[in-house]
């Protein structure tokens, strides 16, 4: 069984069940990155080494418009900031009537980005996974702590609204706990834990338990968090960060007793659009050819064959289709052989409200 965390106030995290006709669009701008994470998502066997065009990413932003909803636009890649239209990507999608657009960076913010955007034209993500550069650099890369940090200051100081998100793997978990008060002197006040996906880098083999450190990166059996470690560290992380004013969203990742199991997939709500036209509904999926639609020619067309539409109709006792087949040392049986845990939608997450 599962038990919510009360934050020191008796607060209890609030799972963000999905909202009718609320979207989420993840455009992946390009793949290339000026970064070498260890546990880099992109896949360019599967995703390509390309970028989108300035008439490609208006028509894309076109494609996916649907100004009567709640659309939110997440600009991502890659690294975004070296796209040179980015700039006017934001500003086509606010003219089409998205709600919300975010740019998810590494930090660099390439091409002037703060001295060419409004604030309120875009919320601003960094990505930084220790509290210091001695745990973020060796995941990340070396110096980018300071630029990442210096960067997010200063757009704090230009007004912008700015938020972090922290991957947590078995590289970082032991530190997450110093990260509220680093984002309280870097004045940030909206926080995204995420857990780590074996997908990309994560997924591909690494060295085994044991051997000595070389360039391979880690494989998933080292850097996944048992359910142990992220039951008994975020929701306490994320209590005090909630003390300290700061709003956290985190995965929810285990259902409780008498919670309902939704597939974001069969709401298809949230869209993952890649430069190479490939168009997710999930995105565990994104490192198979199990697409949904294609773009071509600037139209959606259906992915010929199986695709992951046809595995959300899957109903298990596990709960998550995907986890069960990609992450099935995830889930633990009980001596009957029922999951101990359900498996939530990766998409589905939970808030601590500052206090
Ligand atoms: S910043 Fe993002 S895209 Fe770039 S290497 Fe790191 S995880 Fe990959
Ligand atoms: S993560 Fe699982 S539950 Fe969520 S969309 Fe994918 S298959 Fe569905």
């Amino acid at each position: 069984m599962i038990t919510p965390t009360p934050n020191a106030a008796g607060q209890q995290a609030r799972t963000l069940f999905f909202q009718p006709g609320e979207r989420n669009i993840f455009f992946h701008l390009l793949t290339s990155c000026n970064l070498r994470c260890r546990h880099c998502y992109i896949n360019p066997a599967q995703h390509g080494s390309g970028m989108v065009s300035r008439r490609e990413m208006e028509q894309w932003l076109e494609l996916f418009a649907a100004p009567a909803q709640e659309s939110n636009l997440i600009l991502l890649g890659g690294e975004p900031t070296l796209h040179p239209n980015l700039v006017h990507g934001v500003r086509r999608a606010r003219e089409l009537g998205y709600r919300g657009v975010t740019i998810d960076t590494n930090g660099y913010l390439h091409h002037n980005l703060l001295a060419r955007l409004a604030p309120d034209e875009a919320v601003l993500s960094f990505s930084l996974d220790g509290p210091t550069p001695a745990v973020n650099d060796p995941i990340r890369g070396d110096g980018v702590f300071a630029t990442c940090t210096a960067n997010l200051r200063q757009a704090v100081a230009a007004g912008f609204d700015v938020s972090l998100i922290f991957t947590a793997s078995r590289l970082n978990i032991d530190h997450l706990a110093q990260m509220p008060a680093l984002l309280e002197q870097l004045g940030c006040r909206r926080f995204f834990i995420q857990v780590i996906g074996i997908r990309g880098k994560s997924a591909q083999p690494g060295k085994p338990d044991g051997a000595p450190p070389d360039n391979r990166p880690e494989n998933d059996s080292t850097l996944q968090l048992s359910p142990e470690q992220w039951l008994e560290i975020v929701p306490q992380v994320a209590a005090d960060a909630a003390a300290r004013g700061i709003r956290v969203i985190y995965p929810k990742v285990y259902l409780e007793d008498g919670e309902p199991f939704q597939c974001a997939g069969r709401q298809e709500q949230s869209y993952f659009i890649f430069p190479n036209g490939r168009v997710y509904l999930c995105p565990l999926c994104e490192d198979f050819p199990l697409h949904t639609w294609q773009i071509e020619d600037g139209r959606l067309r259906p992915n010929p064959g199986l695709t992951e539409r046809q595995l959300f109709t899957l109903e298990i006792a596990e709960g998550c289709v995907m986890n069960k087949l990609l992450q099935p040392g995830n889930i633990v049986y009980d001596a009957p052989g029922r999951p101990r845990h359900r498996i939530s939608c990766c998409l589905l997450k939970q808030e601590m409200r500052p206090v």
